[in-house]
């Protein structure tokens, strides 16, 4: 996005507006930190905002500043699409693709409004009047930190705002250590704890909240866990039973992708959950270096996201999802070991 449209953005949030702000389904970290950052922010400015997220998040994320206030469509349905209806602006965070939203994508493709992107995934889709997408950014909340900068308003951010963008920039990057972590990401940390963000405190409530049974569910995922030296890949597969068996809970599996990451030698992991509720196997992939399981998600997986960490699904039983990927995997057998 340009000056110039930065400007408009600039004159169109100079008088009072109804805003809607909405992440992509499954929201994790990222989405929930960058859409209350940016709520609390707009309605500092004196706006009618409301975050509106496609469906339900984890737990360890329902502590941040302003998460009471979130409207999830699919349990509140009449007063999102009222709201909706009602919004002079909507801003979509943290995806690329109305899709991504689940079952909102047929009332946000019938809603004539401005709408406003921010994102950092790979190949955006044209549905917003303004585009702000940058994909070399570690996460949308460091984006929304450049988009309050650019719009010469950083001295409007509270405790709140740098707490909520702080959320998303630490779990997006892996607590700062993925390639996308560059020094200006760490110089807006450290401007975000200036401004009255607790990073112990947040990295406590964020990583620190394993139940009993989530941590047992992670063994059962450790031994689970396979590698395939000749590809330099490692793959964990966990079944309905496993999670039922576990007293499952959303975000209960969040990072376990990183174990198989973190085998020596290994640049390519991902992790098959069987979603009996949705009657798909939703994979999470993950990569050192060169290898794109963007492209790769893409290719045979329905899915899509960043050049190192991408999500896809599968309609084939668990077991017949990880056959059709051992059976992929020798055609990238050269990719994997250059
Ligand atoms: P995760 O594996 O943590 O669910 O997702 C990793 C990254 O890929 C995130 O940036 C997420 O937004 C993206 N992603 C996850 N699932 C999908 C999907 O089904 N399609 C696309 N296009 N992106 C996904
Ligand atoms: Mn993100």
């Amino acid at each position: 996005m340009n000056t110039s449209e930065f400007k408009e953005i600039k004159a169109l949030l100079s008088a009072p507006k109804n805003i809607v702000i909405i992440p992509h389904k499954n929201p994790d970290g990222d989405a929930i930190g960058s859409t209350l950052a940016l709520h609390h922010y707009l309605s500092g400015l004196g706006h009618e905002s409301t975050v509106i997220t496609p469906n339900d998040y984890p737990s360890f994320l329902k502590w941040i500043p302003g998460e009471s206030s979130i409207v999830k469509y699919d349990s509140d349905t009449e007063l999102a699409v009222k709201k909706i209806r009602g919004a002079d602006i909507i801003f979509t965070l943290d995806f690329n693709h109305f899709s991504r939203t689940g079952n909102m994508e047929s009332v946000l493709e019938h809603t004539n409004t401005t709408f406003i992107m921010i994102d950092h995934h790979q190949q955006p889709d044209d549905y917003a009047t303004y585009t702000y997408s940058d994909v070399g950014m570690s996460s949308t909340c460091q984006m929304i930190y450049h988009f309050i900068e650019k719009l010469d308003d950083l001295d409007k951010i509270t405790a709140d705002v740098a707490t909520c963008i702080y959320v998303g920039i630490m779990t997006d990057t892996g607590s700062f250590r993925f390639r996308s972590t560059t020094s200006t990401t760490h110089k807006v940390i450290a401007d975000l704890i200036d401004r009255g963000a607790n990073n112990t405190a947040i990295h406590e409530d964020i990583y620190d909240n394993n139940t009993y049974s989530r941590l047992q569910l992670q063994g059962v995922a450790l031994k689970n866990l396979r590698v395939l030296p000749e590809y330099k890949t490692a793959y964990i597969t966990l079944s309905q039973k496993e999670l039922d068996d576990h007293n499952f809970k959303k975000g209960d599996t969040e990072g376990f992708v990183n174990m198989g990451l973190s085998v020596e030698g290994i640049l390519f992991a991902l992790i098959f959950i069987e979603n009996r509720g949705e009657n798909i196997i939703k994979i999470s992939l993950r990569s050192k270096g060169e290898f794109s399981v963007n492209e790769f998600s893409r290719n045979h997986f329905e899915g899509g996201g960043h050049h190192n960490a991408a999500g896809g699904k599968s309609n084939l039983s668990l077991s017949e999802t990880v056959e059709k990927f051992i059976s992929i995997l020798p055609s990238y057998k050269n990719a994997l070991n250059s």
